[in-house]
């Protein structure tokens, strides 16, 4: 008798263990590039490794705080040197939803342009279509010639030949569309934010290509441009950038959770979205329900955008509201009954988004 209460215990056990295994966190790897004996690339006083952390840091706090159903994972969380196959490798072990690579771009010593290039580029592993995009993954990937038998670990790749180059044509990229993706919202996030937008491109980065997820690598900016160097050193700078890539890593999370059928998570933070779901009861509460009501379009995005966003900076945030159409999010401030308190209102956002524009909407639907 006893024994056959012990087995219903150990069965229910048993059943109870695949549910949990079911809801598995999404697991985000962060890769700040370089770190102790190798520098990166240098500017008049910063060094790329600890612009890498500073922003791979400041990221990684970011998502935690957000999201209780993502694991962050650092293939480096302070000054030490990993080759770029145990990057690889940190990420395969944690079976990663997604790698981030972080890194700081630069030109060599003779360009002209050394001192006025700036902007921001996001990678996806791929042929590379230009010498530009050649030059910088021959750079990334010759940080592997500081390991001491890097012929025989790499699989004879030389990163500094170019005929070397040619395995990643024949790497299968199953991740691509998905890389793409991400890059793309990292570049748009960026571009927000007022940086140079260089576009999302392709090149054969070996950390890139030895990880079995969907992986970027973000050149930041320009450290041997002097004011791109500033801004990447200083705090405020890498804050900025990596709430940007927040915001993209925001937006892919609810692309993949969305494809993935696990849209209402049962691990997001329960205070904050009850928080938000009083906020907007409140504001559907203060006009009747069948009432046409006005608010001002401002903004529209993929995915959505934390409270948080930059591109909410300066605007009285409990006027800023949110309606879904074609899968994509579209901001609204304010609203009123009345048109004349509308077109007040338009003026303001006009200040700040002068695409701004009226709609109506009626029992929380957009009529017109
Ligand atoms: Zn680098």
């Amino acid at each position: 008798m006893r024994l056959s209460v012990f087995n219903i215990i150990l069965a229910l056990c048993f059943f109870i263990v695949p549910e949990y295994a079911a809801s598995r966190n999404f697991v985000v790897v962060i890769d700040p590039g370089h770190g102790g004996k190798d520098v990166g690339a240098v500017g008049s006083k910063a060094r790329e490794k600890d612009i890498n952390l500073g922003v791979a840091l400041k990221l990684g706090e970011l998502i935690s705080d957000e999201y209780d159903d993502v694991d962050v994972i650092y293939t480096r969380d302070d000054d030490t040197f990993i080759s770029l196959q145990d990057r690889a490798e940190i990420a395969n072990k944690a079976h990663g939803d997604l790698f981030i690579s972080i890194h700081t771009n630069s030109v060599d010593r003779r360009s002209k342009n050394r001192k006025t290039v700036h902007g921001a580029a996001t990678y996806t592993l791929g042929l590379h279509r230009s010498e530009e995009n050649l030059a910088v993954a021959k750079r990334e990937n010759s940080v592997i010639e500081l390991e001491d038998d890097y012929t025989a670990k790499y699989q004879g790749f030389d990163p500094n030949s170019t005929e070397s180059y040619i395995i990643f044509e024949l790497n299968q990229n199953k991740h691509l569309e998905q890389s793409v993706d991400f890059a793309s919202y990292v570049q748009e996030h960026f571009s927000q934010i007022g940086r140079k937008d260089n576009g999302v491109r392709q090149a054969g980065f070996w950390v890139l290509a030895k990880t079995s997820m969907p992986a970027v690598l973000v050149e930041l900016d320009f450290i041997c441009n002097p004011t791109q160097e500033k801004y990447l050193s200083s705090s405020s700078g890498q804050k900025e950038l990596a709430e940007a890539i927040f915001e993209a890593f925001g937006n892919y999370k609810e692309a993949s959770d969305y494809y993935s059928g696990a849209l209402v998570s049962k691990n997001k933070k329960n205070v904050k979205s009850d928080k938000k779901a009083d906020k907007r009861q409140k504001r559907e509460k203060s006009i009747p329900e069948n009432k046409t009501v006005y608010k001002i379009q401002f903004l529209t995005s993929p995915g959505k955008l934390s409270e948080n966003s930059g591109y909410f900076k300066g605007m009285d945030k409990k006027q800023i509201d949110y309606y879904k159409e074609d899968g994509v999010y579209k901001y609204t401030y304010g609203e009123a009954e009345d048109k004349d308190d509308a077109a007040k209102m338009l003026k303001k956002v006009r200040s700040k988004y002068s695409d701004a524009f009226i709609i109506e909407f009626n029992a929380g639907k957009r009529i017109k």
